[in-house]
Formats: C-alpha cells, sequence, structure tokens
C-alpha cells in the first residue's frame, strides 16, 4: 500500500479510500495508492509553507545545489531500483525506464550546479540612483505530472523550482506515480528537509484541481493534456496564479528530397515508437517531399512490419499503452482512418508472449493523410505515424504549420539556406535539424506555442519561470 508523502513521512490519506496501481503488460492490479482529497492538499502545501519560511528561505543557493547534487548521486545508486518500479507501472521497455532513470540523474545534476548561477542585473537609470533586479523564488510551487515520463518531468520541473529556491508540492498522475514517491524518499534521506517535496495521490480532478485552487500555491507547474491545461489556467486565474503550460503536439518530421535517408528514417521511427508514441513530442506526422515519397514509405514499411510489441520486461520495441481506454482511443482514430480510406501501409506485430489482458497496440504507418483529418490534427498519444507529400519548401511551412499544435519539429535537408529558412518559418518551441529529440536534452530549453502551452522547462531557462523579478531602485543623492 502506497501512502502520500508529506513532510518528510509516509501519511495515508483523509478519505481512507486508494485507487488500484495497474500493471500494463498484463491488466492486472498489484498495489495500491491513496485517493487523495483537497484536506491531504492542505496539509502539504502547509508543510511546504512552513519549511520554506523556517528552513529553504534561509539556505544559501550552493547550499541548495549540494542537496540537488546528493540527490542526483543517491538516485544514480538507486538507477536499477527506480527504472524497475516505473517499468512495472508505466509499462515502459527496460532500455527506456533505464534512460528516464539515468535523466533524472542528470536533471538533479544540471539543476545543483545552476542553484548558484541565477542572479539579477544592474541597471542605468536616473543620475544618483541604483537600480537592481534580484530572481526570487515564487515560494510555494504546484507540480501537476502526466503519467508518460514520471521521472523526467518531476527531474526538469521539480529540480530546476527547487534550485530557483521554492519548495513543492506534486500531484503525480493517478496512473503512474510510484518511482516519485521513491524519489521524495530518497530525497529525505539526503538531507531535504521535511515539506521541500511534497506529494499528494490520486485523481486530477480532486487532487489536481485542489492544488490549482488552492490560495498557498504560489505558482503551477503543468504538463498534461491540452484540456485540462485549460482547467488549470481557468482555475489559477481566479487568483491570478502563474502557471507554465507544457501540453501536446502533432510535431512533424520534414524530409526534403536531399535528406540522408539512412540518417533520417531510423529516427523519424524512433520518434514515433518511443514510450509507444505516448511521448508529448513524438514525432507523429510525417511530411514528404513528392520525388522521394514513394522510396520513404517503402523502406518504412519495411521497418513497421518487423517492429515487436510486448511486455515490457521483454524489452522489445514497443511495449503496451499506459491503460484500456488510451488503448481504446487509438483504436478509434484507426478505425476513422479506415472509414476516411486513409491507406494502411505497414503495422507491426505482437508477440506471442503478450497477456490477453495487456493493453497492447501495433506501431502502424498511414499514408496520404489529409491536413484536415483528425489524423492529421489531433494528439493520437499512439505508435501511428501519418504520412503526406509536400510538393515545395511553401507547402512543407503551410502543413507543418497547419495544426493548433507548435511543439516541436524536424527538418531533415543537406541544404544549409534552406536549414535556416525553415527553422524560421516552422512555429514550434523547438526545431531540429537532420536530429530529432524526442523529449531528450536536459540543457535544452522546452515547451510550445499555441495549443503547446506556454512557459519553458529545461536548460537554465527554466529557472527564470520558476522565479519572479525584483525590481530595486535605490535613491542615494
Ligand atoms: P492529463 O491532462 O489527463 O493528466 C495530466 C495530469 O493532470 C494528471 O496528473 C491528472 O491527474 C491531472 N488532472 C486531470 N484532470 C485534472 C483537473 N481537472 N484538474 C487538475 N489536474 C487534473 O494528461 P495525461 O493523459 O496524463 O498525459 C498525456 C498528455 O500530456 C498528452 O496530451 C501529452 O502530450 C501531454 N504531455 C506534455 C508534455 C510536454 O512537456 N509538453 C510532456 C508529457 C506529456
Amino acid at each position: 500500500m502506497q501512502l502520500h508523502f508529506i513532510g518528510n513521512e509516509a501519511r495515508p490519506g483523509t478519505s481512507g479510500r486508494t485507487l488500484p496501481v495497474i500493471d500494463p503488460s498484463d491488466g492486472q492490479p498489484y498495489d495500491e495508492l491513496q485517493r487523495g482529497t483537497p484536506e491531504d492538499v492542505d496539509a502539504a502545501v502547509r508543510s511546504a509553507r512552513q519549511c520554506l519560511d523556517a528552513v529553504w528561505s534561509r539556505l544559501s543557493a550552493a547550499e541548495r545545489g549540494r542537496l540537488l547534487m546528493r540527490l542526483s548521486a543517491k538516485v544514480a545508486q538507486h538507477a536499477d531500483e527506480l527504472a524497475a518500479i516505473e517499468q512495472r507501472d508505466c509499462g515502459k521497455p527496460t532500455r527506456q525506464a533505464r534512460a528516464d532513470a539515468q535523466a533524472l540523474v542528470r536533471y538533479f545534476e544540471f539543476y545543483a550546479g545552476a542553484c548558484d548561477k541565477l542572479h539579477g542585473e544592474t541597471l542605468p537609470y536616473q543620475d544618483g540612483t541604483t537600480v537592481l533586479t534580484w530572481r526570487e523564488p515564487h515560494g510555494v510551487t504546484g507540480h501537476v505530472i502526466p503519467w508518460n515520463y514520471p521521472m523526467q518531468i518531476f527531474g526538469r520541473s521539480v529540480g530546476a523550482a527547487l534550485a530557483a529556491g521554492n519548495v513543492c508540492v506534486v500531484k503525480p498522475s493517478e496512473d503512474a506515480c510510484l518511482s516519485l514517491l521513491r524519489v521524495a524518499q530518497l530525497a529525505a534521506e539526503c538531507g531535504f528537509p521535511a515539506g521541500a517535496i511534497n506529494i499528494v495521490t490520486g485523481y486530477g480532478h480532486e487532487v489536481g484541481d485542489a492544488l490549482a485552487r488552492h490560495p498557498g500555491i504560489d505558482h503551477i507547474s503543468f504538463t498534461g493534456s491540452p484540456r485540462v491545461g485549460t482547467l488549470i489556467q481557468q482555475a489559477a486565474a481566479e487568483r491570478h496564479c502563474p502557471v507554465t503550460l507544457e501540453l501536446g503536439g502533432k510535431s512533424p518530421q520534414i524530409l526534403f528530397e536531399d535528406a540522408d535517408l539512412d540518417e533520417a528514417l531510423p529516427v523519424v521511427v524512433q520518434a514515433i515508437i518511443q514510450n509507444a508514441g505516448q511521448t508529448c513530442s513524438a514525432g507523429s506526422r510525417l511530411l514528404v517531399h513528392q520525388p522521394i515519397y514513394e522510396a520513404v514509405l517503402d523502406r518504412l514499411g519495411g521497418v513497421f512490419s518487423n517492429l515487436r510489441v510486448g511486455p515490457a520486461a521483454m524489452d522489445l520495441d514497443v511495449g503496451p499503452l499506459i491503460r484500456a481506454s488510451q488503448q481504446q482511443r487509438v483504436w478509434d482514430f484507426l478505425s476513422d482512418a479506415q472509414h476516411a480510406g486513409i491507406p494502411m501501409v505497414a503495422q507491426g506485430q505482437i508477440v506471442e508472449e503478450a497477456p490477453e489482458a495487456g493493453f497492447y497496440q501495433v506501431p502502424t504507418l498511414l499514408r496520404d493523410v489529409p491536413i484536415a483529418h483528425r489524423l492529421a490534427q489531433e494528439e493520437v498519444f499512439g505508435p501511428v505515424l501519418a504520412a503526406m507529400p509536400f510538393k515545395n519548401e511553401d507547402e512543407a511551412v503551410r502543413l507543418a504549420n497547419g495544426t493548433a499544435f507548435g511543439l516541436v519539429a524536424g527538418v531533415w535537408t543537406r541544404d544549409g539556406a534552406r536549414q535556416l529558412r525553415m527553422a524560421r518559418r516552422v512555429r514550434s518551441g523547438q526545431v531540429f535539424i537532420n536530429n530529432y529529440g524526442a523529449g531528450g536534452g536536459i540543457e535544452l530549453p522546452f515547451g510550445g506555442v499555441k495549443s503547446s502551452g506556454h512557459g519553458r522547462e529545461k536548460g537554465f531557462e527554466a529557472l527564470y519561470g520558476f522565479t519572479t523579478l525584483k525590481t530595486v531602485a535605490i535613491r542615494h543623492g
């Protein structure tokens, strides 16, 4: 039985109710977690505030950095254990679960080193006045985290918030929170003061909503769907609480005729099958220059038909989806595609060892997907790649920008001038040229435009979002 983590203690919730933890590889429950309440959120916020006032705000930036560095080392020692927890909870193939644990090590390391490098400026102003700017923490920050990359998203958002001098109340997803409860324990063992990191588990509409509305929360970092992002922003707007929104994507991979296909195609495939396509920055649309369209589909078709799907522990190309409703969602998209007459190029295979009750979905390559169809517009959040041809650069830009999202784009061309033109013209938070970072790059600022959200996490830039700027003007004659 899992408990909340509040004030460095594992605590039962006030409701006495629990939720099952289900293994996506076999669809069976294997543990329980607390179904949190607004009262539990309140206890966590009070614990955080006490920590902030009595301890955390009195630590120097270097002391915060040392604590984060210790936590990074501790996570490294426990990386296999954390990867195993996340593997079962989320259905991640072994390599992905291990990569996520290593990313967490690196996030804490990066933000440990960043703590004492965040500073303000001295500004020119009237004669006889000195103006300083200070970067101050918001105070108690709330973090609402999805199920697809719990450790990575915790690392980037809680790591940066702590580095900037905040204390945190975290609401992980009801579908995947076990690794984070363990990381919070490890932080306590490293000497993090009681209340610096608090975790309240439960449903979004109960715990997440209470967090977004709580008057003691000074900033909210939300990562999740556009639908819930809107609800969070509305709740936060009631009391003018600042919000960072990291939402979904429909990211294009754009292949020009001069692309190095031997380099590009393995990356294109990985960008849609990684984490079974359940990645906000999945490269889910493939825009291909007309002269190479057939050749590219031919090659990709061969690769897709050989992709194997099965239980997380088998460490195949693709693991299960997170839950039955997500599986149903992907099936609905594919059945819509069939009704619309969208041709299927190839599909992978589910291995015999996969239990019937697991949430499996084969990788699927579709071609000639019209830009207006929902497969080209909406996030499937499964291993489904929608290919479409383009005639020239203008059409590539029009298609790339032709959705409500703008998270990441990949451009594959050897032409240097075109690389820069495309990077300028595509509207998204990140553009990768001749490579693609689906979620990678701890050092690289990350976030969206349009319905992909606003604000930036990762890299040093995140620290600006987790602070507020104070201007101090001193008149000294
Ligand atoms: P979700 O929006 O359903 O849930 C995200 C979190 O919000 C969960 O913890 C959930 O419990 C909570 N929540 C749900 N309803 C709530 C409410 N009414 N008030 C407050 N909190 C609530 O998203 P998901 O299905 O867990 O994750 C998938 C989505 O997340 C996708 O759209 C994906 O693109 C996005 N995502 C974005 C990024 C990014 O960095 N941009 C990263 C990962 C995932």
